[in-house]
C-alpha cells in the first residue's frame, strides 16, 4: 500500500482511491459509500427504489436543529434492512429444499437496549413475527412492553428469579410464547414450583452445552470449558424433574449459543449437528420438542477481509441461513424427526451497521512539521554537529545507516542536556533535526527494496495526532476492552489527498484513550491517512458499525457522559427525518451518577464565593459571574462546546 500510497498527490487523487483506501464497499455491506462530490453516503432502499443520502447533509440538519458532536446517527432503514434480510434469507433457504418448520427470529435485547432501537425492531419487526430475547428482568420488561403480537416469540436466557419467573408465566397467561431457557435443572425446579401456583404451565426450553468450539474472541462461550449451558447429564436429569411432575410436554425448544461473531462457517455447522443429535436424543427421550434455538455469533466482517479472522467472516448471511437449514435436514431427516421450526438470535448483526459515532477534530499535534536551523554553529556540542551534518547527507543509499546515527547523537545530546552540558535550546535543535531525518526517510521508505525491521516504526512514530471530540471509554468501548477494530473514515473531503499519517486521541487524559489500529486497503495498519484541517472548518470523521454493544458498554471515564444521538429515517431522494433525538448527559446528569447532587455544589460555592467577597477578594458583581458560570456549565454538554 505505501507504494501505492507514495504515487498519490493533491493532483492525481480521485474518489476511487478513498473508496480504496478507506474501504467502504469492503465493509460496508453495499450500505455506505463516496459520491462524487467527495461525502460519505448511506444507501438504503426505499419503496424498492435504490436512495443514497450524504451524511454530511444529516449532520448539516443536526447543526440546524442545535444537536452538537459527537454524535451517535442511527438510521432506522438499515435496522430495518437487516432484520428484512435474516428473514428473507432464512425463508429463501427453507424454500429451496420444502423445509416444514419456519424460521423466527429474536432480537437479543443486550445487544442494544436504546428505547428507540427495541421499538424499531418491534414495529418492523412485527410482519415477520421477529420477537426479542431477555436476558435479565429488566430486558424480560422491555420486551412485554414491546412486542405485540404473540406469534412473536419471547426467549428468557440467564439467570432467573422467582419474580422473573412470575412474569413470564404472565406473559404465557396473557397469550405470548414466552419460553423459559434454562441454565441448569435446580432452576426447573423454581420455574414448576411458580407454575404450580399459579396454575400456568410453562414453555420450556434448555441451553445445551456443546462440545463443538468456535474461532475468534468469543471461543470461550462453547465447549467444555464454557460457563453456560446445561450438561448432557444435567439435560437428562431435567427430563427426569420434569416427567416426574408430568410437565414433560413442556419441553419445546432446544437453545445453543456458540459464542458471538464466529468467523468460520464450519464452525456454524458442527455446532448445529452436535445440537440437532441433543434434539433428537430429547425426542428419544419422549418430549415433544419443536422449536431449534441457534442462538447469535452471526457475524459483522469488521474489516471487509471475507476471511475466517476475528473481526471478519468466511460466508454471508444467506450462507449461513442454508448452512443451518441443510444441516438440519441433513442431521434430523435420517432419524425421521419432523423438522423443528429455527429460532435465532442475532444480535450483532442485527444492529452493527444502523449506528456510526460522528465526532469533529478539536486538534492536530503535528510531528511532520519542524524547525531546522540554517547552518552549524561553532558553539554547539559536537553531536549536534554530527545530527545536522547526518541530516544533509541523507539519501536512498544510506537511509537505515542515517537512522542509526540520528538516533544515537539524538540521546547523545539528551545525555548531554541531561548533566547540564547542552542548553534547552540545544535539545530542541538535536529533537527536531532528528524529525527532520524521521520524515524524510519515511518519504523514502517506498523507494526501498527492503524495509529494514528497524524503519519499520518509523510512520507510527511522527504519524500526527488528530485529538477527536468523543471519549473512547465511552461511545467505543470495546476498542479498548478486547481491541475491537471499527472502520474508520473521514464523512467528507473524501475528493481530496489524505496527506497526513494520523492516528486518533479522545477527549479523556488516558493513554488507552486512542486509536492506532485501522483497516486500510483491506489491511491492518497503524496510522490512518487524513486531511489536514483548514482554518475555520469543521473536519468530521465516522466511525462505522458500532450500533452492537457499544452504547451501553461504555463508561463515564472522566466523566463524559453519553453522546447526543439521533435516529433518522430516510424516506427518499434528499429527503430524511429526524425521527428522535436524544440529547447526551449534561454535566449536571453525569455528576448525579457519581452522587453529587448540583443544588448543594451549587450553595456550596456560593458560600466560598461569598467568603471571597467578604475578604475583599471578588467584588458582589464577580460573585454573580462566577455562579451564573457554574449553573451554566452544569446543563452543558460534557464535551467540548464550540
Ligand atoms: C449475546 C447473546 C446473543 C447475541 O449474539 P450476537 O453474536 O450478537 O448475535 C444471542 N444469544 C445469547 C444467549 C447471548 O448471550
Amino acid at each position: 500500500m505505501t507504494q501505492w500510497l507514495s504515487e498519490k498527490n493533491d493532483n492525481n487523487w480521485t474518489v476511487a482511491d478513498s473508496v480504496q483506501l478507506y474501504g467502504p464497499s469492503a465493509w460496508g455491506a453495499g450500505y455506505f459509500s463516496i459520491n462524487d462530490q467527495g461525502n460519505a453516503c448511506i444507501n438504503v432502499t426505499v419503496n424498492e427504489k435504490p436512495i443514497t443520502v450524504a451524511i454530511t447533509d444529516i449532520v448539516e440538519g443536526m447543526k440546524s436543529r442545535g444537536l452538537d458532536m459527537p454524535c451517535v446517527l442511527r438510521i432506522e432503514n438499515l435496522l430495518d434492512e437487516r432484520i428484512r434480510l435474516i428473514n428473507d434469507s432464512f425463508a429463501d433457504a427453507m424454500q429451496r429444499v420444502d423445509y416444514r418448520g419456519f424460521y423466527r427470529g429474536v432480537f437479543p435485547i443486550k445487544v442494544n437496549q436504546q428505547y428507540h432501537v427495541i421499538e424499531e425492531i418491534a414495529s418492523f419487526g412485527k410482519r415477520y413475527k421477529h420477537g426479542l430475547e431477555a436476558g435479565s428482568k429488566a430486558e424480560l420488561l422491555i420486551a412485554l412492553s414491546q412486542l405485540n403480537d404473540f406469534d412473536s416469540l419471547i426467549i428468557c436466557n440467564g439467570y432467573k428469579d422467582e419474580e422473573f419467573i412470575e412474569l413470564g408465566l404472565y406473559a404465557i397467561a396473557m397469550g405470548y410464547n414466552c419460553f423459559f431457557v434454562i441454565e441448569s435443572s435446580e432452576e426447573l425446579e423454581t420455574i414448576l414450583a411458580q407454575s404450580n401456583k399459579l396454575g400456568v404451565d410453562p414453555l420450556i426450553g434448555i441451553r445445551v452445552r456443546l462440545a463443538t468450539t468456535v474461532d475468534g474472541h468469543w471461543s470461550g462461550d462453547s465447549g467444555d470449558g464454557s460457563i453456560f449451558g446445561v450438561s448432557t447429564a444435567g439435560i437428562l436429569r431435567a427430563v427426569e424433574i420434569l416427567k416426574a411432575a408430568d410437565k414433560l410436554d413442556c419441553l419445546q425448544l432446544l437453545h445453543c449459543h456458540l459464542g458471538s461473531q464466529i468467523p468460520n462457517i464450519r464452525n456454524v455447522r458442527i455446532g448445529i449437528q452436535e445440537t440437532c443429535q441433543y434434539y433428537a436424543g430429547l425426542i428419544a427421550e419422549g418430549a415433544p420438542m419443536g422449536y431449534l434455538d441457534i442462538g447469535g455469533g452471526l457475524a459483522v466482517d469488521y474489516d471487509g477481509s471475507q476471511s475466517n479472522t476475528s473481526h471478519s467472516m468466511n460466508y454471508g448471511i444467506s450462507e449461513y441461513c442454508t448452512n443451518v437449514i441443510e444441516t438440519v435436514i441433513e442431521t434430523l431427516d435420517p432419524l425421521g424427526i419432523e423438522h423443528p421450526h429455527i429460532v435465532s438470535e442475532s444480535g450483532r448483526s442485527t444492529v452493527a451497521y444502523s449506528s456510526m459515532l460522528l465526532f469533529n477534530i478539536l486538534s492536530v499535534r503535528s510531528k511532520q512539521a519542524y524547525h531546522l536551523p540554517a547552518a552549524i554553529d561553532d558553539e554547539w556540542p559536537e553531536a549536534l554537529v554530527n545530527l545536522f551534518e547526518a541530516h544533509q547527507q541523507l539519501s536512498l543509499h544510506n537511509v537505515q545507516e542515517t537512522f542509526n546515527d540520528a538516533i544515537y547523537y539524538r540521546d547523545e545530546v539528551r545525555q548531554l542536556f541531561q548533566r547540564g552540558q547542552a542548553s534547552l535550546r540545544e535539545r530542541a535543535m538535536a529533537e527536531e533535526m532528528t524529525l527532520a531525518i524521521l520524515n524524510q526517510i519515511r518519504l523514502l521508505m517506498p523507494k526501498l527494496s527492503r524495509i529494514p525491521q528497524a524503519l519499520e516504526d518509523i510512520p507510527k512514530t511522527i504519524a500526527s495526532i488528530y485529538y477527536g471530540n468523543f471519549s473512547l471509554f465511552q461511545s467505543l468501548p470495546d476498542v479498548w476492552a478486547i481491541d475491537q477494530v471499527f472502520p474508520i473514515m473521514p464523512i467528507h473531503r473524501l475528493d481530496e489527498f489524505p496527506s497526513t499519517e494520523a492516528i486518533i486521541a479522545d477527549l479523556t487524559c488516558d493513554c488507552d484513550g486512542r486509536i492506532d489500529r485501522f483497516i486500510l486497503n483491506n489491511e491492518y495498519h497503524e496510522t490512518i491517512p487524513l486531511h489536514a484541517l483548514r482554518q475555520d472548518e469543521e473536519y468530521y470523521l465516522g466511525v462505522f458499525l458500532v450500533g452492537a454493544y457499544q452504547e451501553t458498554l461504555g463508561d463515564l471515564h472522566n466523566l463524559f457522559g453519553d453522546t447526543n444521538v439521533v435516529s433518522v429515517h430516510i424516506n427518499g431522494e434528499d429527503s430524511f427525518e429526524f425521527r428522535r433525538e436524544f440529547e447526551g448527559d449534561s454535566i449536571a446528569d453525569v455528576l448525579s451518577y457519581v452522587e453529587y447532587t448540583p443544588a448543594i455544589m451549587l450553595e456550596q460555592l456560593r458560600k466560598i464565593c461569598e467568603n471571597a467577597v467578604q475578604k475583599g477578594k471578588i467584588t458582589p458583581k464577580i460573585r454573580k459571574s462566577i455562579l451564573g458560570a457554574f449553573r451554566q456549565s452544569l446543563q452543558g454538554y460534557t464535551y467540548f462546546e464550540r
